[in-house]
């Protein structure tokens, strides 16, 4: 089936009203991402899907949740490779109500974060959960609030960045010496 096809037949909002469409906008970043960042070498980007929540704002408990990542069941990866010819084992979904003021730089982080949920070992591909709140690099360099801040961030994309090139931000705890209250990305 053409690619154009599976796109329509997916996009087709469906009775939660909370319809998906597969954004491809989504792979190229994951591509550059993973060919700078060797944190992400084994994640297997081809055999992502990479899809937008269009409509809901999703939570978990009190806190937003701007994407998460997580692995399609067996028997839905067959039948995804039977109706496309194309196999995908992970699917990444963005929600887009709850990105919509986040930069490009932001989404480029995101991108970054949601692939390193993938870890490889003798089995095969699963997902992991963070290191700390967040990834460590992230936290530590972007800043707790990097999903959420209106300030810039460091576009990871960006010729010259890598995590031993960006200065953390100054105020990770505050005055009375207690680290910030982290947010959970998903
Ligand atoms: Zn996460």
């Amino acid at each position: 089936m053409e690619p154009d096809r599976f796109a329509k037949l997916v996009k087709k909002e469906n009775v939660t009203d909370e319809g998906f469409a597969i954004n491809e906008s989504y792979r190229p970043i994951a591509l550059t991402l993973q060919e700078k960042f060797k944190e992400l070498k084994d994640a297997p980007i081809k055999n992502i899907l990479f899809v937008d929540n269009l409509n809901s704002k999703k939570k978990a408990g009190s806190k937003v949740v701007f994407a998460e990542i997580g692995k399609i069941p067996r028997r839905w990866q067959d039948v995804l490779h039977q109706t496309t010819g194309l196999y995908f084992e992970f699917v990444l979904t963005v929600y887009r109500e709850n990105t919509a003021n986040m930069t490009r730089a932001q989404i480029v982080a995101l991108i970054y974060h949601e692939l390193r949920h993938i870890r490889r070992d003798d089995v095969g591909n699963k997902i992991v959960g963070h290191d700390v709140e967040d990834w460590y690099e992230m936290y530590t360099k972007l800043g707790y609030n990097w999903a959420t801040t209106l300030g810039d961030i460091p576009d990871l994309l960006g010729g010259d960045v890598d995590w031993d090139s960006i200065e953390g931000p100054a105020a990770l705890f505050t005055a009375d010496g207690e680290p910030h209250k982290l947010r959970v990305v998903k």
